[in-house]
């Protein structure tokens, strides 16, 4: 398992840097951050992966963060890792994700509301730095998507800023449609996300490459990072696909009854 997840690693970092080298040179040259994202995959995997180098692992499930964040082989083999966030935030769990060790960016932000409870909740603990905020837009208006639409990205980044003094924030963040095919040209999703940032900075006199984007999954992170993206989030490239239920194969027996004669 180590020299998989090793090359595995070795070969994503190289297609990053690969992808950036071709980004468009108006782009601010920010190097991408490649998130691992290590949902549904157990501890071993995680520290085998902080062990090839890599630091920063993304996970959707507060409960899962949360157990995996705070195991105590984890916590002793990698004081180093830097945890995101990366999936919708439910208001009831808010406290047990703050109190997740090593939280580094929460990447999900959609609404004045979640920002006010996360502002006060990060308040309460009383840690010397602020929590790292993105803001999570629905750049493809599927009602199946979390999100806020794009006409509210500059209020809330503003709120963020000037109302919540706890949390910084520091980028945009999209998941885009499903299965998007590249060969109909540039993912309108992350040309949404592109312009909602130049909105946002004009609207609120902030510098262009103080705005992160975090866009791009094992599919399309090449593609994304060429038109910008600053932090991809990568899962099945790096550990493979992922296993959901556990498969309770029953159908075996009656194969090999069958084989008797
Ligand atoms: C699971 C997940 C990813 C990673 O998906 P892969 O296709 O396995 O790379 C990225 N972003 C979010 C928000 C996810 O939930």
């Amino acid at each position: 398992m180590s020299e998989e997840i090793g090359k595995a690693l070795q070969s994503v970092r190289e297609r990053v840097q690969h992808a950036a080298a071709r980004r468009i040179k108006t782009l601010p040259a920010i190097d991408p951050r490649l998130v691992a994202v290590s949902k549904t995959k157990p501890v071993d995997v995680v520290i085998e992966a902080y062990r090839h180098g890599q630091r920063y692992f993304g996970e959707n499930y507060v409960q899962e963060l949360a157990e995996k964040a705070s195991d105590p082989s984890l916590l002793s083999s990698c004081p180093d890792i830097k945890w995101h966030f990366i999936g919708h935030l439910q208001k009831t769990h808010i406290n047990k994700l703050v109190g997740v060790p090593n939280l580094y960016i929460l990447e999900t932000i959609d609404s004045v509301k979640l920002a006010d409870k996360v502002n006060s909740s990060w308040q309460k603990k009383g840690s010397s730095e602020k929590l790292k905020v993105m803001v999570q837009v629905n750049t493809s208006s599927e009602d199946s998507k979390y999100g806020l639409a794009p006409a509210e990205t500059a209020g809330l980044v503003k709120h963020i800023r000037e109302k919540c003094p706890s949390l910084e924030f520091v980028g945009l963040m999209t998941i885009g449609s499903f299965g998007y095919d590249l060969t109909q040209g540039p993912n309108p999703d992350f040309q949404m996300l592109l312009a909602q940032r130049d909105m946002v900075c004009e609207k609120l006199g902030l510098q262009i490459d103080s705005v992160e984007l975090s866009m791009g999954m094992s599919s399309d992170f090449e593609h994304a990072i060429e038109v910008g993206s600053t932090n991809v989030r990568i899962g099945s490239t790096l550990f493979g696909d992922r296993v959901y239920s556990k498969a309770v194969k029953e159908g075996a027996n009656v194969t090999s009854t069958q084989n008797k004669s």
